[in-house]
């Protein structure tokens, strides 16, 4: 019978990945704690009407991507031609700035006059796209909302935020391309969409089907249309910067001006309008300048002033992004980058016959009590065999208890790095791990033996 493999899109993080999403997140929360943001987790999936309110229905992600979960019961009852109760419909989030929203309107985090709430967030989201290299059905992202200031230095200061974060974790500055756009806001855009959607109608002979009916359901979608003869035709067409209202002129000037005066470099770009529908003013999004095909943008985001009073919140100005950890492991990559092995112990013991295992037993969980990584044979192997294993795991040290060492009241320590080998006294667990700690002090100052 063949073996049950994964489901089509997703992927298993396996030790050595699983062990870099660690180190990823932890980076992430590092860098944005700097900027005072603290982490928020909300479920993974979350009531179908706030995708679709909140990220809007003529939206690729909620009009064809969206995973959404029907449980036994409800199966049954629309099986028997029921309807199944608004609550009832559930959908695998396929982002995650719907659900912080949503908590953070539920549980009134942002309080009036209060400083504004700065959240990051890491985990998978789900979309039910066609899977390709760098595109997946379950795909991990780290992102961060700010609830409650449209200050132009909120945005700023996450764009900066969001590249340093990049450079932390390797991917080189010179890399990747910062593309910046102003959406405007319920003021002006209106007018602008319409003048899309005429110039649409207009040059509708040279545009796909798809972007012809976008006239009518969301035509500034038209500029992110992949298709040369679309791009040349939209390449054409009015221009957000030429239509924003002078408050959205100024507050994408104030952004523009802190990310000059940080030294940032960016490219303005007037067709970014990103595939949400609830941005307003600043969007952005970071791409890889080479070798990742069309899947390039490794992270994107934008203003939603929006986006809380339309899932039914109090009115409150939004900014976030999001970053995709398996694209920006693809770009890691691209730079000669490989993960690192999970496994790594500090020690291993290996007993060179049965009557010292009770004693090598006892001294394991001390040092591992004492916070050191440490394993054991658990199949009776041979003492070659025992080496061989401590190799495997990649052991600093192997304590080796004999018999004849026992009687002496020693265990022999052997760095297996440089095979010195030295006897220590057995009773004296701090004097085994005072030599550990010594090697592990002088690592860190980059002292080998
Ligand atoms: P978005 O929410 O579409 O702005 O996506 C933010 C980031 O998530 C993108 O820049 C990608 O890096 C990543 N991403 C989005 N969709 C996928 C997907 N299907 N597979 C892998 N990564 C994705």
């Amino acid at each position: 019978m063949a073996s049950i493999q994964s489901a089509e899109g997703t992927f298993d993080l396996l030790p050595d990945e699983a062990k870099f999403w660690q180190k990823f997140r932890d980076t992430a929360y590092e860098v944005f704690g700097r900027y005072g943001y603290v982490p928020i987790e909300t479920p993974i999936f979350e009531q179908t009407s706030l995708f679709v309110r909140g990220i809007g229905e003529a939206t690729d992600v909620v009009s064809k991507e969206m995973f959404t979960a029907i449980s036994g019961e409800n199966l049954k009852t629309l099986m028997g031609g029921g309807h199944i109760k608004g609550k009832s419909q559930l959908s695998l989030r396929p982002e995650g700035t719907a659900g912080v929203v949503r908590a953070v309107a539920q549980h009134a985090l942002v309080t009036q006059g209060g400083a504004p709430v700065k959240l990051a967030y890491a985990g998978p989201m789900f979309r039910a796209e066609r899977p390709q290299k760098g595109r997946q059905r379950q795909f991990n992202q780290v992102g961060i909302e700010c609830l409650g200031a449209d200050d132009p230095t909120i945005d700023a200061e996450g764009i900066i935020m969001l590249m340093r974060f990049y450079e932390a974790i390797g991917i080189p500055t010179g890399a990747m391309r910062l593309l910046v756009n102003s959406m405007g806001c319920e003021n002006c855009r209106p007018a602008y969409r319409e003048a899309v959607r005429t110039y649409i109608l207009e040059h509708a002979d040279g545009l796909c089907e798809e972007c012809q009916r976008r006239a009518d359901t969301n035509p500034l979608r038209a500029f992110d249309c992949k298709k040369e003869d679309c791009r040349a035709v939209m390449a054409g067409a009015p221009r957000i910067v030429d239509n924003l209202c002078d408050d959205c002129h100024d507050h994408y000037d104030a952004v523009k001006a802190l990310l000059d005066d940080t030294g940032l470099s960016y490219v303005e770009d007037y067709t970014l309008v990103r595939g949400l529908d609830y941005y307003t003013r600043t969007v952005f999004e970071v791409q890889v300048i080479e070798g990742m095909g069309s899947q390039n943008a490794i992270g994107g985001g934008g203003r939603y002033d929006k986006l809380m009073a339309e899932i039914g919140g109090a009115n409150t100005p939004g900014f976030g992004f999001a970053l995709g950890y398996e694209r920006c492991v693809l770009a890691l990559q691209a730079h000669g980058f490989a993960f690192e092995p999970a496994q790594k112990l500090d020690f291993y013991i290996a007993c060179v016959d049965d009557s010292v295992r009770p004693l090598a037993f006892r001294m394991l969980q001390k040092l591992r009590d004492i916070g050191y990584k440490g394993d054991i044979d658990h199949q009776h192997r041979s003492l070659k065999g025992q080496f061989k294993q401590a190799d495997k795991l990649r052991a600093d040290y192997v304590v080796v208890l004999g018999p004849d060492e026992v009687a002496r009241g020693v265990a022999k320590v052997r760095n297996m790095a440089s095979h010195n080998e030295v006897e220590v006294p057995i009773d004296q667990a701090e004097a085994i791990y005072q030599c550990f700690s010594d090697s592990a002090a002088a690592r860190e100052a980059g002292v080998t033996e």
